[in-house]
């Protein structure tokens, strides 16, 4: 049996397995790493079945074209040509910005890095995005205006130093298992204190000293009111607000409009919990706030993820073991594919487009000249144009907006608007149905590379076995496209070259190489050759110099209940499958456990509707209406429900709005007004 070590391909805590291979090139199994630094031996669910998918009959293999509506097999040579031709194409019709490039998460860091690359430096355009968009856009531009960085402020074994943990939006149990698990242990063996804000009764829920179940979009007033109390109570760390941080003169005028009493009428708490929660958090030496996508999916998701930054400064608690602002990554690789530019404002280490500087650097680097320093689209935006005509194109690489993107018939009007839409993926999916041309790519446990974890640790992607078929890894289709568009800049004889212009370009990647990463990776900022890489974030001073109170104000969700709608929607991620399902479903022990679309739905509004557990029923929104089973559950709070996302046959983007936070245009997936009905 080979053993190779590599990184699991699903959430952003980033364990390391070994891929076991037989002597017939196959990939039979999983054995977790016992010396890596998150598994410690262990691994949840889906990193133990992360091998069945990859060799799945329904595995793309070989180019295809879309002929007279059919789609038929091609060879490479004549699927490259066509892409690069019809991009162009598009572009001298509509204009550079008439097409865009979407990255992807569950990609390398190598391969985010070249499609950035590729959309700026061969097709002129900053129309480069990736699913951040919809998960975390609001951390990077939140945390980023307070702290000067946008990513998770400690690491992740700090969950075990904290004396007192505020979990707020992260179902972390099921999306961060192993996260979750130091969380518990802390509580249960250390004596942690734990508040959970949340208004499903989640796992860790039931182990909280204190459960608020707030209305679904109240953070802003929630969290300020906090803050109110603090400052009120005289619980503010006025020595590191002094020293440290600045406008607290402002963040002060803000609070006072949030007392107790009037923040738990809009929240839909009582003043008490507030104070309660004021008090313990305020009260612990080492408290961290834990928080994930139920703060940044809003319209209102920047302000949330200020909101959760004002509250640890003012605290006092940054910069130091157990405490911090910490935003759990979704996917393996969200946070790799942000470091790596695949942003349409930013280069590699988030260096800006629209600084001129910025540009004559890459222009030097990539050898190319007229770098474009116009932002113009989002991936959300994006789908905007193409609906509206003004986007001609679209290279879509590892993403599903069919299913990932809110409002589905919303999507489908946009895909097929488009002139031209490739897809380069592993499955076929609901989005490629729509494609002109399909690149078979290959799955992470075919090719070399990096991802990046949630606690900024960038880890080795080994190959255990060769492509299957005529399926190739996307760093080698980005490079031969770029080759056939007539750039000689992409050109590498291995993956590890490009990281190494990665760390030539990119300060907090400067001292990152794959001979230092070997077993468990390093944690950037990491800026030379010997820098042992980077734990905690803003020790002695923050990214930004001083940290920078950022008050915002209460607005409210766009699409509340009203007496046609009744009920609150939310949508999130399940224990066994993950995102919109392309490989956990085609994983046969995940997909057994949990096979069927389903929602949420509290006992009494189940009784009320005479919905019996387990049976089907409809949910609807002003965008449609899908039929899922009933998943009679305390977990759920009267008047709310809770669709996982991972079912293309009950799929909870066809219910979602399609409204965007106005500064990180993230959709407001945490909120719609919805109802139901009992199938019959
Ligand atoms: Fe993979 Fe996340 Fe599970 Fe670890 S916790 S095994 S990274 S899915």
């Amino acid at each position: 049996m080979k053993r190779t070590l590599t990184t699991c391909p699903y959430c952003g805590t980033g364990c390391m397995f070994y891929l076991l291979v037989d002597d017939k090139d196959t990939l039979v199994g999983i054995e977790p790493s016992s010396e890596h630094v998150t598994a410690k031996g262990q691994l949840c669910v889906k990193g133990w079945n992360a091998h069945h998918f990859v060799n799945h009959p329904d595995r793309l293999t070989t180019p295809l074209i879309r002929k007279n509506g059919i789609l038929e097999e091609v060879g490479w040579d004549e699927a490259l040509d066509l892409v690069v031709s019809k991009l162009k194409q598009a572009q001298s019709a509509g204009g550079k910005d008439s097409a865009m490039f979407v990255s992807s998460a569950k990609t390398t860091n190598e391969e985010n890095y070249l499609m950035m690359k590729l959309a700026r430096a061969v097709f002129k355009t900053n129309n480069i995005d990736h699913c951040a968009r919809l998960c975390h856009s609001s951390t990077v531009i939140g945390l980023m205006e307070t702290l000067g960085s946008g990513a998770m402020t400690n690491s992740i074994d700090c969950m075990e130093k904290a004396d007192c943990i505020f979990v707020t939006g992260p179902n972390t149990t099921e999306q961060h298992p192993l996260i979750g698990t130091r969380i518990i242990e802390n509580v249960t063996k250390n004596g942690a204190k734990l508040i959970v804000a949340d208004n499903r009764k989640i796992r860790l829920a039931r182990l909280a000293d204190i459960h608020v179940r707030w209305k679904n979009g109240t953070d802003v007033p929630f969290l300020n009111s906090i803050m109110n109390v603090i400052i009120a109570e005289g619980l503010e760390d006025n020595e590191f607000i002094s020293k440290r941080t600045e406008n607290y003169e402002e963040l002060k005028i803000v609070v006072a409009d949030y007392p107790p009493e009037k923040a738990a009428e809009i929240c839909g708490i009582t003043a008490q919990e507030i104070v309660d929660v004021a008090r313990m958090f305020a009260a612990a030496k080492r408290a961290m706030i834990v928080y994930s996508m139920g703060i940044t999916q809003h319209t209102h998701g920047v302000d949330n993820v200020k909101c959760c930054a004002n509250l640890a400064m003012l605290t006092g608690n940054v910069g130091s073991p157990g405490t911090g602002v910490n935003p759990l990554r979704g996917q393996n690789n969200v946070q790799g594919a942000c470091d790596m530019g695949a942003l349409p404002n930013v280069f590699s280490g988030y260096q800006k487009v629209t600084d001129p500087d910025v540009r004559k650097k890459f222009e030097k680097a990539w050898r190319v000249r007229n770098l474009p320093g116009e932002i113009v689209h989002t991936v959300t935006t994006a789908i905007n144009a193409a609906a509206e005509g003004s986007l001609k194109a679209m290279y879509i690489m590892g993403e599903n907006p069919m299913m990932s993107d809110p409002d589905q018939n919303h999507v489908r009007e946009a895909l097929e608007k488009l002139d031209f839409l490739v897809v380069q993926d592993i499955f076929p999916t609901i989005t490629s149905d729509y494609a002109d041309v399909i690149l078979p790519a290959t799955t992470y446990a075919e090719k070399d590379g990096t991802f990046t974890s949630t606690e900024r640790r960038v880890q080795r992607v080994s190959k255990a076995i060769e492509p299957i078929n005529q399926s190739r890894p996307d760093w080698q289709i980005l490079c031969d496209i770029a080759a056939l568009a007539g750039y000689e800049g992409m050109k590498y004889d291995s993956v590890s070259d490009i990281m190494d212009e990665i760390a030539s370009v990119t300060p907090i990647y400067g001292g990152i190489s794959y001979e230092r990463i070997d077993m468990i990776g390093l944690q950037w900022p990491c800026p030379d050759r010997n820098h042992p890489g980077t734990k905690i974030l803003h020790v002695d001073k923050f990214s930004r110099g001083l940290g920078k109170f950022s008050p915002a104000r209460y607005r409210p969700s766009v699409e509340m209940p009203d007496e046609e709608y009744p009920f609150v929607l939310s949508t999130g991620r399940s224990y066994f499958h993950f995102h919109s399902g392309t490989m956990t479903r085609r994983s046969q022990l995940l997909d057994r456990e949990q096979r069927f679309p389903y929602v949420e739905i509290s006992p009494q509004d189940a009784a009320e509707h005479a919905i019996a557990p387990g049976s089907w029923m409809y949910v609807a929104t002003r965008r449609g209406e899908v039929k899922v089973k009933a998943n009679v559950t305390d977990v759920a709070k009267k008047g709310v429900l809770f669709m996982p996302f991972h079912y293309k046959e009950g799929p909870a983007n066809l219910l979602t709005i399609n409204a965007l936070d106005p500064v990180a245009n993230i959709p407001e997936y945490k909120v719609c007004a919805a109802k139901i009905r009992k199938a019959q």
